[in-house]
């Protein structure tokens, strides 16, 4: 058969979501700004219930948010749309010469790759649940957000051309981002060493920043992102940051609180996530 001919009836079977990911120009720019912005007014519309309502795992988990999984494989499930959706992306139909693209997407991939493949297998919590809610709210977070990321370098990047403004965000980009992934994973460390191997115990922290702040590892996090917005410069990279900003400042109050209830001789001059501030 006339291959053009194939081609043709074949897209008439596609569906909507089919066509956008073997057909990436599909979405216009206008469009997909337009779904960027309302993905950041969700992400500021949940922020005050987020104040009111602690997510349900880990310390927090509660048994009433129906059926449970494995903790460990629940994080798996969660996370690897990121890696794989913003991998397909990027790797299949953008061009990776442009340093525009490859540098985000190294620093989406070391972050991603230690997120779904190392840190589930970090964690002490092998006889801990985590509620199935959970873990499909977030796989959807990261399908959508994989998908925001991935596309824009597809679809919107510009051209690199050199110049001292674009070299110094792109290196301040890089470095802020370096430097909140090695806060992150330093910390996460030392929380996850808190516990022995089997257990699910907590105990107070203590080293680094925890000295400051109940929550140096989501500091990290924060700062990380920070640095990937400036390098992507892009509405999904500042969406991302936003959902970071809130998912993470609302848990970090939660676990300051927390940690003076549960443990009277908590330290009153630490703060929950910024040093000195809050
Ligand atoms: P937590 O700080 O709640 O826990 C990290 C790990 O350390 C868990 O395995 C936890 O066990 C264990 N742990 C924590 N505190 C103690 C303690 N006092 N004593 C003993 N063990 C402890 O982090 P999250 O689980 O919420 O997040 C994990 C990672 O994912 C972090 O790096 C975070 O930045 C990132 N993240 C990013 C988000 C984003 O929006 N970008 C959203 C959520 C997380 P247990 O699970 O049993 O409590």
């Amino acid at each position: 058969m006339n291959p053009a001919l194939l081609n043709k009836q074949l897209e008439t079977h596609l569906t909507g979501i089919e066509r956008i990911i073997l057909q990436p120009d599909m979405i216009s720019h206008e469009t997909f700004n337009i779904i960027c912005w309302i993905w950041i007014a969700v992400a500021i519309v949940i922020f005050p219930i987020l104040l009111k309502v602690t997510q349900p795992y880990g310390r927090h988990s509660k048994n009433n948010f129906g059926p449970m999984i494995n903790n460990r494989f629940g994080w798996f499930i969660m996370e690897f749309p990121a890696l794989v959706i913003f991998g397909y992306f990027v790797g299949f139909k953008a061009n990776l010469l442009n340093v525009l693209i490859l540098l985000p997407s190294l620093l989406w991939g070391l972050h991603y790759i230690h997120r779904v493949l190392i840190f589930p297998l970090q964690i002490r919590t092998a006889r801990k649940k985590i509620p199935v809610l959970i873990v499909l709210l977030a796989f959807i977070f990261n399908v959508i957000n994989g998908f925001l990321n991935g596309y824009w370098f597809v679809q919107f990047a510009p051209d690199y051309r050199s110049g001292l403004l674009i070299n110094l965000r792109l290196t301040g980009g890089v470095i802020l981002f370096l430097t909140g992934f090695v806060i992150n994973k330093y910390h996460d460390s030392i929380l996850i060493k808190l516990r022995p191997t089997s257990g699910n115990g907590y105990k107070i922290p203590y080293g680094g920043l925890f000295k400051y702040i109940s929550c140096p590892n989501f500091l990290g996090e924060i700062i990380s992102w920070t640095g990937f917005a400036l390098v992507a410069f892009n509405l999904p990279a500042l969406s991302f940051l936003m959902w970071t900003l809130i998912n993470l400042t609302t848990r970090a109050l939660d676990h300051h609180r927390w940690y003076f209830k549960e443990f009277p001789e908590y330290d009153k001059e630490r703060m929950a996530i910024i040093p000195f501030l809050l």
